[in-house]
């Protein structure tokens, strides 16, 4: 199994920048992590490098996972088998595959993809793990790169933050990102519990599920990990309950801006796309970024919120940008 260099150690810190434009009365920086240096970046590159480390210890021919046309993961992962010079097995649901520059790149990447009935995803992964089993060593990676590692990167993602606002001399009062299966919002919520900062909200714009559902997910996998942390005794079993409590409290993530679901948008996203691409010189996408960072703008107005220092993370989809020129 071959190697990938920018995988081997944590991550250059990816840069943050302060906006030019005017998006409000805040202030308001990005942080780019669509820079990741594999495959166009993005948050699902935090989350495979964790995935990596366990990959090469285990050694499988074949990598295999789920997600729709859209998926930057799938995007990913397909990549990251490439690169270890081992084969990629996606399950995409049919009722998300409509082609996008994402598709193209799996299917220009090797990658098999086998379509079937959302309702039908977990008995096709099941038997396509069982058929791949039978001649070989496959390796399962959940959608959107959820799980335990996926976070871990996103708690890495904090610490770059704490790192940036010690070096610039600010600390920022919101930190905003698009949200999906919750693994990028569990590993800031968990790095700003382990390092206890108070007075810093951090929320989850939806891109498609409802708050009830999908801040759910997101608080599983805060616990999650830190049940993880408190197995490795990494924090104690008092400290365990006191991190899922506060968590518990402090959760914010917000389903008010997914005008009509995942993929759906209207033109005030490409509007604002448009805007922060002709100030800023960054493409985002409708599906997640450009939706979010819209979300951003509309929250901070609907809530009053003024005078603040404001991180936005661009957690990547720069492939799908093409989609809609
Ligand atoms: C997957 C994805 C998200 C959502 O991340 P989660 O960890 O699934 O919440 C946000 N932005 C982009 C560009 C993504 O590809």
């Amino acid at each position: 199994m071959k190697r990938i260099p920018v995988f081997e150690e944590k991550f250059t810190p990816t840069p943050v920048y302060r906006c030019n434009g005017n998006y409000g009365e805040n202030e308001f920086y990005i942080k780019r992590d669509d820079l990741l240096p594999f495959s166009f970046g993005g948050n699902k590159v935090r989350k495979a490098q964790k995935f990596y480390q366990e990959i090469i210890e285990l050694k499988p021919d074949v990598l295999v996972t789920y997600g729709s046309s859209s998926s930057n993961h799938c995007r990913i992962i397909a990549n990251l088998a490439t690169a270890l010079g081992i084969s990629c097995h996606i399950i995409s649901p049919k009722e998300n595959s409509h082609e996008t520059t994402n598709t193209k790149i799996v299917a220009s990447l090797g990658a098999k993809v086998t379509y079937c009935d959302l309702n039908q995803v977990k008995e096709t992964i099941d038997e396509t793990m069982e058929e791949l089993s039978k001649a070989g060593n496959p390796y399962f990676i959940m959608g959107g790169g959820h799980g335990n590692p996926g976070t871990e990167g996103y708690v890495d993602a904090y610490e770059e933050i704490l790192e940036y606002e010690k070096h610039a001399g600010i600390e920022f009062d919101y930190i905003f990102h698009a949200s999906g299966t919750g693994a990028t919002q569990a590993g800031l919520v968990v790095g700003q519990l382990l390092h206890g900062r108070k007075k810093q909200q951090i929320v989850g714009i939806s891109i498609a599920r409802p708050a009830e559902a999908g801040g759910k997910v997101v608080l599983d996998s805060v616990h999650e990990y830190i049940e993880h942390l408190a197995n490795q005794e990494k924090v104690s079993q008092e400290m365990k309950e006191a991190l899922k409590n506060k968590a518990t409290e402090g959760l914010c993530f917000i389903d008010n801006y997914r005008l009509g679901g995942y993929g759906c948008y209207y033109e005030a996203v490409t509007d604002m796309i448009s805007k922060v691409e002709r100030e800023e010189g960054i493409a985002m996408d409708t599906t997640y970024v450009g939706k979010a960072f819209w979300g951003m703008t509309q929250y901070l107005q609907e809530n009053d919120i003024k005078g603040k220092k404001i991180l936005f993370i661009h957690t990547g989809g720069t492939p799908l940008y093409f989609n809609q020129l």
